[in-house]
């Protein structure tokens, strides 16, 4: 099975990683931790087995943010890049550090209740009130 491999980092470069997209479930999160975390609005997230992700360059920084998910980020730029479970059943890469952010595309909305009202994406897929159905970290 040949795999295709995409590539991302962080903001000033110190962090550069590859992951096999190959079944790789892709949603936005609304929900306040990542809001809080990322600064921004809606945070959108590739999540993939553990084995599929791989660190290729830097040492990234580690928040524990809840029993359930620790939170990676770099530690010279600030860039948040990716999330682990205790577990280590899988990982979210956040969207908008892969170097080609539009080789995927999101199909749901996480935590849908806690969306900022303002914020409207037009868009038919699934929203769930909480966690979406598939996931297997916190979001
Ligand atoms: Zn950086
Ligand atoms: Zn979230």
């Amino acid at each position: 099975m040949t795999a295709r491999h995409l590539t991302g980092g962080c903001l000033c470069g110190a962090l550069r990683y590859r992951l096999d997209p190959t079944e790789a479930v892709v949603d936005y999160c609304h929900c306040q931790m990542c809001r809080r975390w990322s600064g921004a609005p809606v945070t959108a997230w590739a999540q993939v087995p553990t084995v599929q992700f791989q660190l290729l360059q830097g040492t990234a920084r580690a928040y524990r943010s809840s029993p359930k998910a620790t939170r990676h980020f770099c530690g010279l730029c600030g860039s948040p890049v990716f999330m682990t479970d205790p577990g280590e059943t899988g990982v979210g890469i956040m969207l908008g550090t892969l170097d080609s952010p539009a080789a995927l595309a999101p199909t749901g909305h996480g935590w849908d209740s806690a969306r900022i009202p303002w914020l409207h994406i037009a868009d038919e897929w699934p929203r769930w009130p909480a966690d979406a159905p598939h996931d297997v970290t916190e979001k």
